[in-house]
């Protein structure tokens, strides 16, 4: 059985060093007792060096720039991630896209990323659901164009995101209930299996964002089919958090 993977997205918190420092020790003592599940933080740039991951714990960033490097005043590039212990990235998350990220800009980041072998979390989602179903045509345009390009060799370290973004910082009764999830775990995987055919295309993880927490963890991962998790604001809360990691740990 191939381990969860569960991804916490600080977003732009906490406030100071001290606090980043305290939150991913706890959250590291909570991961020392799980074994099935892969951990990863990604905390906001200026944090990452400081944190110390481990075999249980690792960093991720929520964001490159799709250069190398060059005179792009306020960007983090992919090598300065790697520098400093990122292992994975966070690619077109909904908040960047709502600042103006267009997929064409994803689709760079995302291509600068898996080129150079960094594990990359692709963020896709519609902002609302109607009776029509074109949110899944929207979906599919977002897919589409973010892997423009992107040969299937890259494929093995591309994991894909879905979070509904009316979904995303909700109460938890109010996420995607993991019925609809399942739907979208297989709609996902036809529209990967249509763009890489012949490809194994099982073996990318798809996981579930938005509005994620104890009450609702274990039922996403069982009945949602999903490879795991990505956390937003529970992520900030060890306590939390260590619960949501220690259910997907004995979920089957
Ligand atoms: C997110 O924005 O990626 C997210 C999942 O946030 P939250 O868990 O707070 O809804």
């Amino acid at each position: 059985m191939r381990k969860k993977l569960i991804i916490g997205n600080w977003k732009m918190n906490p406030r100071s060093a001290e606090d980043a420092r305290k939150i991913f020790a706890a959250i590291k003592r909570k991961a020392a007792k799980i074994s099935s599940v892969t951990t990863v933080i990604c905390p906001p740039f200026p944090f990452l060096n400081l944190l110390s991951p481990d075999k249980k714990v690792a960093l991720g960033a929520q964001d490159i720039h799709s250069e190398q490097d060059g005179a792009f005043t306020g960007e983090v590039s992919l090598a300065m991630v790697a520098n400093a212990g990122g292992r994975y990235v966070i690619v077109g998350h909904s908040e960047r896209r709502a600042l103006g990220e267009t997929d064409e800009f994803v689709n760079k980041k995302l291509m600068q990323a898996l080129k150079h072998g960094m594990n990359s979390v692709l963020c896709i989602g519609e902002k609302e659901r109607d009776e029509g179903g074109h949110y899944l045509h929207f979906l599919n345009a977002e897919l589409v164009a973010a892997l423009n390009k992107i040969p299937s060799t890259h494929l093995r370290h591309l994991v894909i995101a879905y979070e509904p973004i009316w979904a995303i910082g909700k109460k938890e009764d109010e996420a995607m209930k993991p019925s609809e999830m399942h739907e979208m775990t297989i709609y996902i995987r036809k529209v990967l299996k249509s763009l890489y055919r012949g490809v194994d295309v099982e073996s990318v993880p798809v996981l579930y964002g938005g509005s994620i927490g104890e009450s609702n963890a274990e039922a996403m991962i069982r009945d949602g089919m999903v490879d795991g998790l990505l956390v937003g604001r529970q992520s900030l809360e060890p306590e939390a958090f260590g619960a949501i990691l220690a259910l997907a740990d004995k979920t089957r």
